[in-house]
């Protein structure tokens, strides 16, 4: 902690504060807001205040793009494989830190402290793998259909990248975006969720650590997004805009750019559905469940947002979930034993209720949970909801909490059709043991990934994405790279 974020502490009242580094990390220096104001950090399992972080203004963020700019020729013409060893110490890094960051997590985001390892180690991820493929990007090369010349295409770094990331995964939503960018070559600003900054802010000193140089990586916190993010892309040196977080900011945002034609990618809202047909291991179905509902409680885009689940299993399916769900500790997120932490704020919770009582409203029967829990801390328990009907609003908005809407479905075509009533395609699961079925319904969901018989899909070395109103490109993989690399194609006569 440096003495200014001490005094903005104190002048807020803030009475416990963590001492770990957080001004905003620009050109690889701590420092305040321009205008020296501050953005409270609340632990959502006490509702107390925690820290304090500056909240950049626009001189602040013209700052960032200053020191992306002059980081960006020393960035870019480093030798690949410097920058994989770098991006390698950050992987590093994080796994030797990881019990810390994961602390940290389950203090400011208030998820399981047992899912906030497991984020750590998926956010490592991201930077093991761009370790491994930053010394493998290659180009073509090819001879033009005339015979007159060769085609060369290279692929350069696509510029200053401004990253923008939510709270539900406040370390791996950056890493992510980060490790990729790094490995193509491109320097970041990134602006983390205000709900979650610290963990952005503990990454950065990581970055510092690990050899990131200056100004390769810099990270501010605003509550002015809007306004903020309009002028860092009106600034002609960004070309890269990559954003994850609700589709109607995403829509927003997209405008943003189009006025300055800049590069967009988009990872937005969900709405999975979550099939199970008669002939599936129901045990297999059930622990697939559990943890495609609730990991992080449910504040995840490819949560199961609408269980459908055949006729001839519907019963035994209902029952066993309910078991399951009740029995579930709900707690604070850095306590061990926690296996559903608070939601992200009080905001969250009342639209959670109003999505259950106008599911209960509509024919909707409760079977465990289905109520606003009392006492200090944003909770909503663990809540099973059979018999939920089309027109319920949960079929059709994220829930974004732990709330298991289910629905029995008679044939292959009825649910397909269900499953693709909705604007938005990031994830489906499916369970089946027929593998054929499996593969045909997996091509008729309007989905950019599946899980088949897995409550889990989410890979670092995989295309992470969806169709529809759930965004535009991909992240992890060799996509997740070529997001942040344009195309340079030389016609060489021969
Ligand atoms: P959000 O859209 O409210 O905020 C996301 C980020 O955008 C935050 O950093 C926020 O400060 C910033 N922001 C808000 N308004 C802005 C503006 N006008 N200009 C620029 N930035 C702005 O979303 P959230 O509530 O933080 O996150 C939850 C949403 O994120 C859910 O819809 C979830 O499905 C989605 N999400 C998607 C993915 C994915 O990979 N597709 C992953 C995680 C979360």
């Amino acid at each position: 902690m440096n003495t200014s974020s001490q005094a903005l502490a104190d002048d807020q009242g803030i009475s416990e504060f963590h001492t770990i580094s957080h001004g905003l990390y620009i050109g690889g220096q701590w420092r305040q807001s321009a205008d020296g104001r501050g953005i409270r950090v609340i632990d959502p399992s006490t509702e107390a205040i925690i820290a304090a972080v500056p909240d950049a203004t626009l001189e602040d963020a013209a700052a960032a793009v200053d020191a992306a700019a002059k980081a960006a020729h020393g960035w870019r013409t480093m030798s690949p494989r410097r920058r994989s060893e770098i991006l390698r110490r950050c992987f590093e890094l994080m796994t030797e830190r990881s019990e810390a960051l994961a602390t940290l997590i389950a203090l400011e985001n208030g998820k399981a402290l047992r899912d906030a390892r497991g984020e750590i180690a998926y956010a490592a991820e991201f930077f093991r793998w761009n370790a491994e493929a930053a010394v493998r990007i290659t180009g073509e090369f090819g001879t033009a259909p005339s015979g007159t010349n060769r085609i060369v295409v290279d692929y350069e770094p696509i510029g200053i990248c401004v990253l923008i990331t939510p709270w539900n995964f406040p370390a791996a939503m950056a890493t992510r975006k980060i490790a990729p960018a790094l490995a193509a070559g491109c320097t970041v600003i990134l602006k983390p969720a205000s709900e979650t900054p610290l963990t952005a802010y503990a990454l950065a000193a990581l970055y510092q650590d690990a050899g990131v140089p200056p100004g390769v990586v810099n990270v501010l916190t605003t509550t002015s997004p809007g306004p903020v993010t309009a002028a860092m892309l009106a600034d002609p040196r960004v070309r890269k805009l990559s954003f994850t977080g609700s589709t109607g900011v995403g829509r927003a945002l997209l405008a943003e750019a189009a006025k300055h034609v800049v590069s967009c990618s988009m990872e937005l809202g969900g709405n999975a559905p979550f099939i199970v047909f008669d002939d599936a291991d129901l045990e297999a179905a059930l622990d697939g469940a559990m943890v495609a509902k609730m990991r992080n409680a449910g504040e995840a885009c490819t949560a199961a947002n609408r269980l459908y689940v055949q006729s001839g299993i519907y019963e035994a399916f209902c029952d066993g979930l309910e078991k399951r769900m009740s029995s579930l500790m709900v707690g604070a997120g850095t306590d061990p034993d926690t296996e559903c932490g608070p939601m992200i704020t009080r905001k969250a919770v009342e639209k959670i209720d109003r999505l259950v009582t106008d599911a209960v409203a509509r024919g909707a029967r409760i079977m465990c949970g289905g109520s606003v829990l009392s006492g200090g801390g944003f909770f909503y328990p663990p809540t099973v909801l059979r018999d939920v009907p089309g027109d319920a609003r949960m079929a059709h908005e994220e829930i974004f909490g732990p709330v298991a809407p289910i629905s029995s479905f008679e044939t292959e075509v009825e649910v397909i059709a269900r499953a693709n009533d909705t604007e938005y395609g990031l994830a489906a699961y499916i369970y089946t043991r027929d593998l054929a079925r499996g593969m045909r319904v997996a091509a008729r969901i309007e989905s950019g990934m599946i899980a088949l018989n897995r409550g889990l899909m989410s890979d670092p070395a995989a295309p992470f994405g969806g169709v529809k109103q759930s965004g535009l490109g991909r992240e992890g993989g060799q996509h997740g790279i070529s997001e942040f690399m344009e195309a340079k194609y030389i016609a060489v006569t021969i």
